[in-house]
């Protein structure tokens, strides 16, 4: 019976008529594929990309080298040494992120009481070799500096929900 079944089938060409009928409803659909690069799609304000430390407006060095981010990374891909100031304060002497052992899990942000460390927007990085996705110190900071208003545009429609 499920011989003489499958032969009417091939002979109606019934797969082929249900194949070309599914094809035909997305014919017309609203299209969810979109053109990347050239189109993006949106970006929630909280997307976690590229990191970047960030500075005060007055260009003060916002991280306090509390060490939490450190602390706190799953991946152990930040590495922190510091000093204290003839003022007190402490900062930091080195803040490195190997981007090659980083999961942008986000919880170095989250941790961080001073807003310093934040991940960005950008996605749109490579690097070649290891060493080109080993970011220092001052690799964050200009990074930072660079797209601090983004940064602070995205954290401030987060921040009610914080
Ligand atoms: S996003 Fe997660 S894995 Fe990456 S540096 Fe921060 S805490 Fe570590
Ligand atoms: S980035 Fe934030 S959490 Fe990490 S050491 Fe600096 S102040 Fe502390």
């Amino acid at each position: 019976m499920k011989a003489i079944v499958g032969f009417f089938r091939s002979l109606l060409l019934l797969d082929m008529i249900k194949g070309f009928a599914l094809t035909g409803r997305y014919l017309f659909a609203r299209k969810i594929t979109i053109e990347y690069p050239e189109e993006k799609a949106p970006q929630s304000p909280r997307f976690r990309g590229m990191h970047a430390l960030r500075r005060y407006p007055e260009g003060e060095e916002r991280c306090i080298a509390c060490k939490l981010c450190e602390a706190v990374c799953p991946a152990m891909a930040i590495t922190i040494e510091s000093e204290q100031r003839a003022d007190g304060t402490r900062r930091t002497l080195r803040y490195d992120i190997d981007q090659n052992k980083c999961i942008f899990c986000g919880f170095c942000e989250e941790a961080c009481p001073v807003e310093a460390i934040v991940e960005t927007q950008i996605h749109e990085y490579h690097g070649e070799t290891p060493n080109d996705l080993y970011f220092t110190k001052e690799m964050l900071l200009a990074i930072g500096d660079r797209y601090e208003k983004e940064i602070a545009a995205a954290r401030a429609v987060d921040a009610r929900y914080r």
